[in-house]
């Protein structure tokens, strides 16, 4: 009789523990704390540093106009992307040392108001430094 006792609650116990390591490993599964290949903040990071790029290239080309002002009589006032580019004003003139590659396809760069004034460059994605088109910043 003790003999039959002893293996019902070893019985009983090995279903319990089965369960609940089975319970376990479906809580680990469905709601992980990492889950593998998922990092649902790595496209974000991926893009803020995209948009980083972008205003760099913004500072960059901001600091190249102001150098060619300061060298030209006639200043320039107004800037379209064809300027940035390799081959462009800026990088012919050696006022970048390299044409602008923009992080993005879509990125395009262009002038915002009078540049011998308070105008600003500005891409059509990530919008001006000092007014970014989002607010991931
Ligand atoms: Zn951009």
């Amino acid at each position: 009789m003790s003999k039959d006792g002893f293996s019902l609650l070893a019985l009983f116990l090995g279903i319990v523990g089965g369960a609940l390591l089975l319970g376990f490993v479906f809580i680990a599964y469905y709601f992980p704390i990492v889950r593998p290949g998922g990092n649902p903040g790595y496209p974000a990071s991926r893009e803020g540093a995209r948009e980083r790029t972008c205003y760099s290239n913004m500072r960059r080309i901001l600091g190249a106009v102001e150098a060619y002002n300061m060298d030209h009589e006639i200043m320039l006032e107004n800037l379209t992307n064809i300027d940035v580019i390799t081959g462009g004003l800026l990088e012919k003139g050696g006022y970048l040392k390299k044409g602008i590659s923009p992080p993005t396809p879509s990125c395009s760069y262009r002038s915002l108001g009078s540049l011998t004034g308070s105008g600003k460059i500005v891409c059509d994605v990530h919008g001006a430094v000092e007014e970014p088109l989002s607010s991931s910043r």
